[in-house]
């Protein structure tokens, strides 16, 4: 339990609601109860909670906040993508997306308020860093979007603004909250952590006491170019990287997905799709193409031509590697890949 944070509701695992009622000599069960009405009914009021006595949601709501992010704006996209800004209870803004792939919701969350990675593609990136998000924060942003959304969303990403393993402990809190049968009861499987390559943070996922999936961003596949495009690459070359990838596969069984944005005449020549090839060797990755979406920050860079992508794909295929082609999602309202930001 973290002490500073005792007093709000979303800090808090279901052990610590226990001893929480234990101390109020309150009966454990209502433990669970408690956490049904937040994470499964998605009721963010105490006095809302019927099952519990006045007298009980009283004292909840004198001592423990039930804070969420405030809504500030919802766009949505010709494809149905769903964008969301969200105020924090300090006056930061961030944001989320909605995504819907024939059915299936996934949400995107931010792990940062801002990025200090400083990748050159990224429009997060050039907003520089602010601050970690906190747990609640973090799950805040889920369950609105499931309020909002009028029912439960299938599958979690961390692919919003920000790296999340460079705020590993509240995304591990945070995890642990959805995964939790007594609360939120998200299977491991449909969380997915995407990183740029922070090392330690993919060893300590190797250790993590549930498989999540986890996605790299790649997007070069060598170090003279990621370095220029991703500076963390400077911290952790790709031999490092790679290492801690073979190790996460060893130790969790789990197939990587590979992020490969294809910027034109950056990382688009066949001969980059030969290069990764052999960079993978015996990862088995499966690798995802994300046509670049374009950001303010850097108007001079842009999506590779069509053509240019289909040679791509076909280096890609005559090296028998699975690949799939993304199409972007919600770009008409920057909701895609890298646009993510701090906006009015
Ligand atoms: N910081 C983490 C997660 C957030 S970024 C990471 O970098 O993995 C989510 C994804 O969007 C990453 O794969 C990132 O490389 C990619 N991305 C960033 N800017 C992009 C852009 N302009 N076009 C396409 N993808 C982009
Ligand atoms: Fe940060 Fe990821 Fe954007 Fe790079 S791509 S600046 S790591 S959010």
């Amino acid at each position: 339990m973290n002490n500073n944070n005792f007093y709000e509701a979303l800090e808090l695992s279901l052990n610590d609601w226990k001893t929480l009622f234990a101390n109020w000599n309150e009966p454990s069960f209502r433990a669970g109860q408690v956490c049904q009405w937040i994470y499964a009914k998605k009721v963010f009021n105490y006095h809302d909670m019927s099952n519990l006595s006045k007298e009980l949601r009283t004292k909840l709501s004198e001592n423990i906040l039930l804070t969420m992010p405030i809504m500030i704006k919802q766009q949505k996209s010709q494809d149905g993508t769903k964008k969301f800004l969200w105020q924090l209870s300090d006056g930061n803004r961030i944001e989320s997306v909605l995504l819907n792939h024939g059915g299936h919701k996934t949400a995107c969350i931010s792990s940062q308020v801002g990025c200090p990675l400083g990748c050159v593609f990224c429009y997060t990136g050039a907003m520089g860093f602010s601050r970690n998000l906190t747990r609640s924060e973090i799950l805040g942003q889920f369950l609105m979007m499931e309020k909002v959304n009028g029912s439960d969303i299938n599958n979690i990403v961390f692919m919003g603004m920000g790296e999340p393993l460079l705020n590993e402990n509240n995304i591990f809190a945070a995890i642990r909250s959805l995964n939790d049968k007594n609360m939120r009861n998200l299977g491991a499987r449909h969380i997915t952590i995407s990183t740029s390559g922070i090392v330690p943070g993919i060893e300590d996922l190797a250790d993590f006491e549930v498989p999540l999936r986890l996605s790299l961003s790649l997007h070069a596949p060598n170090d003279a170019l990621r370095n220029k495009l991703m500076p963390v690459n400077k911290q952790y070359n790709l031999q490092k990287l790679v290492n801690a990838l073979r190790h996460y596969k060893e130790r969790t069984g789990e197939r990587i997905t590979i992020e490969y944005a294809l910027i034109d005449r950056v990382n688009d020549a066949p001969e980059y799709a030969y290069e990764m090839a052999a960079l993978l060797d015996g990862l088995e990755p499966y690798i995802n193409l994300i046509p670049f979406n374009t950001v303010p920050s850097r108007p001079d860079l842009k999506r590779s031509s069509e053509s240019r992508i289909k040679e791509f794909c076909a280096a890609l295929a005559s090296l028998k590697i699975e690949y799939e082609l993304r199409r972007e999602k919600g770009s008409d309202i920057m909701a895609a890949c890298g646009q993510l930001a701090s906006s009015k």
